[in-house]
């Protein structure tokens, strides 16, 4: 086992962050590995037995070379802030460059106690490890930018939490842990030297283009809100909720980041909220487009002393970016959607797609299925359609209106149907399949797990043994809740 750690984090950027050490498992037992990404991050596995996997990935044995450390971040939670939050349950081991010369993280979840833990025990139980592994390797594989999952460990140990639970550690590898909450953290404790440290860091390994920027601090705001309207972009695009977009949880590179209690949409309601810990909906479906602005003037806030320092005038510049945020997303989510509507750049869709939404939204269809139906309505079978729909006849005004636009398109409806299935998922992690697989890891059946991840790491192309995997939730499965719970 051979990792080549360099750990710039740990070694310049003393003062942002409080060395840790993982609690000592006490029977660590393999649940599973990543090799594929082992390999995409140069990582030797070599001929190192599971025992071995479950002691460093659990936290019993350091590798060589790791630093163990927790990360110190504040964040705006549910809109109020928390100036002292951190790395409670997790611990970043080291950074590894990949052959391709990328930089990551690996970061253990679950390990025990650190600095930050305040009340926590620092632990996870295995469901919630489990499900953000299956939720990451999904969002990975439907083109989502996202932190990864390297491996999953069972700890022999039980997690006290409503009830007690099996414990397990997640090895999570991100580009970076930085959050908006990492720039606050240094704002609101500490002076702009801090925030123009960790801004010049970011730069540096993020961003290098920008560093040649006249206003570097800037230019960074301007990357993180491009990077952030994609990204949300993207989680629409899917039905993705992710539940608790807490500033503390907006990662700066642009990957998505947390998956506690984020859930897929399955029948459309812009409304729609799982989380049993949102009670007002501030991050439902259709709110999320405004909390990434909101986020983001966040950002722009503790940013805004370094911006200053560089070049007073540039302070209405970022005002600028901040306000003109929503116009930026709107750009970004209509161009995505286009696609998952066979339409090109040419036509304004504008009106289509708001009456697509009200149609969705008083028919409640199945969300995911309905961009597929639609590709199969342009290869000329409307059986999946009509599945969809209770009033088949009451989504005919917006076909037609649909129909008109593939008409205007270049390219005939074959080639564009085969398109939209290129970009249209028939495999998401449902609800139901999710909390059944989850259901039968914990009482030591894996197998469904391990069945449903194979099925989500191949969301596009239909094949007929993963029929039960496509259709929505049986209808008592009734209203589903997601939990923040670790
Ligand atoms: P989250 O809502 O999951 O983003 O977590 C918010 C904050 O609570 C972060 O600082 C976490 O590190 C901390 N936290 C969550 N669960 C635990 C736990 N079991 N033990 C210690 N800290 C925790
Ligand atoms: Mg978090």
């Amino acid at each position: 086992m051979d990792f080549a750690f360099d750990n710039s984090f740990h070694d310049s950027m003393e003062g942002f962050y409080a060395p840790a050490e993982a609690a000592k498992p006490s029977a660590p037992k393999l649940l599973i590995f990543n090799h594929a990404l082992a390999e995409r991050l140069g990582i030797e596995v070599g001929a190192a037995a599971d025992e071995q996997l479950a002691r460093i990935f659990s936290g019993e044995e350091a590798p060589e070379g790791a630093n163990p450390l927790a990360l110190a971040y504040a964040g705006h939670q549910f809109g109020h802030f928390s100036p002292q939050l951190g790395d409670g349950r997790a611990l970043l081991l080291g950074e590894l460059v990949a052959p391709d010369g990328a930089r990551f993280d690996v970061q253990l979840k679950g390990s025990g106690p650190t600095p930050f833990s305040r009340n926590g025990d620092g632990k996870a139980a295995i469901g919630p490890v489990l499900r953000e592994y299956l939720m990451s390797e999904a969002m990975a594989a439907l083109d989502v930018p996202t932190t990864r999952s390297l491996a999953a460990v069972a700890t022999g140990d039980r997690v006290q939490r409503e009830q007690a639970h099996p414990g397990a550690v997640l090895t999570r590898i991100a580009s970076s842990h930085i959050r908006v909450g990492t720039f606050q953290f240094f704002a609101a404790h500490f002076g702009v030297d801090h925030v123009v440290q960790l801004s010049d860091y970011v730069v540096r390994r993020h961003f290098p283009d920008l560093s040649e920027a006249a206003n570097p601090h800037l230019a960074l705001l301007n990357r993180v809100i491009g990077l952030q309207c994609d990204l949300v972009a993207r989680w629409l695009g899917i039905g993705f909720i992710h539940g608790v977009m807490n500033t503390d949880n907006v990662a700066v590179s642009g990957e998505t980041i947390d998956y506690g209690p984020c859930a897929f949409m399955d029948r459309f309601s812009v409304n729609t909220v799982f989380s049993s810990i949102d009670a007002n909906g501030r991050y439902a479906y259709g709110r999320q487009p405004q909390i990434l602005h909101w986020n983001m003037a966040r950002f722009a806030e503790a940013l805004l002393p370094a911006i200053h320092a560089v070049d007073p005038a540039d302070v209405e510049t970022a005002k600028d970016l901040v306000n003109e945020i929503p116009d930026r997303f709107r750009a970004v989510w209509h161009a995505r959607l286009r696609r998952k509507l066979g339409l090109g750049e040419g036509t304004d869709t504008a009106a289509l797609i708001d009456n697509l939404f009200d149609a969705l939204e008083v028919q409640g269809i199945d969300f995911t299925s309905f961009f597929r139906a639609l590709a199969m309505l342009l290869r000329g079978d409307g059986s999946l359609l009509e599945r969809l729909s209770s009033a088949p006849d009451a989504m005919a005004p917006w076909i037609a209106e649909w129909w008109q636009h593939i008409e205007r398109e270049e390219i005939g409806p074959l080639e564009i149907a085969d398109a939209m299935d290129a970009v249209n998922p028939v495999y998401i992690p449902r609800n139901h399949l999710v909390e059944a697989a989850l259901g039968a890891a914990e009482a030591g059946d894996l197998a469904p797990w391990l069945e449903l991840l194979e099925v989500v790491r191949h969301p596009y192309v239909p094949r007929p043994v993963w029929a039960l995997f496509a259709g929505a939730a049986p209808s008592e499965f009734g209203p589903y809740k997601t939990f923040c719970g670790t």
